[in-house]
This record gives structure tokens, sequence and C-alpha cells, in this order.
């Protein structure tokens, strides 16, 4: 089932649609720190991992920029197609994690001809879900509020199963759960550009 959903063209766009409305907020909500106006500052990113066909926008990050000369904040809105520094899209990274829980390394071999993944992309990913992502000042205030406590060795999955709905349903909420991992600092920081990307 996850698998289909990786390969869902409309589920896709669907993600696109709810970031084209995230980014309208930030951009409603002005610079946070002048209050200038936000200028379009976005980042060209290469997602891998999704269907054939999502189109030129889709490789976008949106991301705003103040307007007000010596302020220049950027606004980098929350994204359910993004999530932090992977390359992978969001839906990959999150999917392919929950199913590599207690999987046999012939399930792994398969998983990986599917989204051209390697090993040592998959170990980064555990790893990213186990420390990364736990110790993020994001995650510890928002894990401490579940109860029961949500299980570290089995993420993503063990926080899949705590939102109510179908496969696709959870996904969406955990994808927007995950949103305030996803941001920028400055205009001038290119960190998220693809030539300094790191490959996570
Ligand atoms: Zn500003």
């Amino acid at each position: 089932m996850y698998q289909a959903l990786l390969a869902d063209a409309k589920f896709h766009e669907q993600l696109l649609v709810f970031d084209r409305d995230l980014a309208a907020s930030a951009r409603a909500a002005r610079c946070g720190l002048c209050g200038g106006a936000l200028h379009r500052g976005s980042y060209a990113r290469k997602p891998r991992g999704g269907p054939a066909g999502l189109g030129r926008e889709y490789a976008e990050r949106f991301s705003f920029c103040c307007a007000v000369d010596g302020c220049r904040k950027r606004a980098t809105p929350p994204s359910l197609r993004f999530l932090g520094r992977h390359v992978y899209l969001a839906t990959v990274v999150t999917l392919i994690s929950a199913l590599m829980l207690g999987t046999t390394p012939a399930r792994l071999a398969r998983l990986s001809v599917i989204a051209g993944l390697d090993r040592r992309t998959l170990a980064r990913w555990r790893s990213w879900w186990r420390s990364t992502f736990t110790d993020s000042p994001f995650a510890a205030v928002a894990m401490a509020a579940l109860v029961p406590p949500v299980d570290i060795a089995s993420l993503p999955a063990s926080l899949l199963e705590r939102f109510a709905g179908d496969v696709t349903e959870r996904l969406i909420a955990l994808l927007r759960f995950l949103g305030p991992l996803s941001g920028g600092s400055s205009c001038e920081e290119r960190a998220f550009g693809t030539t300094a990307m790191r490959a996570l």
C-alpha cells in the first residue's frame, strides 16, 4: 500500500497544493522581523523518488525574502514535499523508513530497486530519524506532548500510527507535523541550494 502511494502522481500533486497554500499564508503574514513585504526567493531543488512527470514547479522549494534593505530575513514556510535537507521527497523518506522496520534483506533489496535507493542512503535515513530528528528542538517539544511516549527505535512508523485515518490521511498528517523541521535562515544562505546540498 505504501508503494502504491509513492507512485501516485495525484497524491503528490495534492501535496503541492498544500505547499502552495502554506506559501500563500507565509507571504500574507509578511516579514516576521520588520513587517516588510516578502518577495519570492524559492530554492531550486532536484527532488528524488517521486513519480514521473511531476512538473517544474515540483522542484521548487517555496521560500521568500524580506524586501526591506538591512533586514532581508528569509521566510521559508513548512512543506509537505521536502523534509529538511533530504534530497528525496518527504513521502519517500517517511514511507520507506517506515517500511524498513523489521524488514528482510530481500524485501529491502526490492525497495531499493523501487526508489533507486542504496543501502547507505537507507542507513543514513534510519540514523536521521533516531538521532538528528529526535535531537532537534522541535521534535523534543512535540514528542514530549505525546502520551504514551513514541518508540524512538520504531520511528517513523511509531509516529505514523498516532494519526487517524487511512494511510493517505495519516501520511499527510505526519508530513504536516514534520513541517516545522523544514525552514531557512537568511536570504544570503544557500544551504538548501542544489549545489551546496549534501545528499542525505
Ligand atoms: Zn524584514
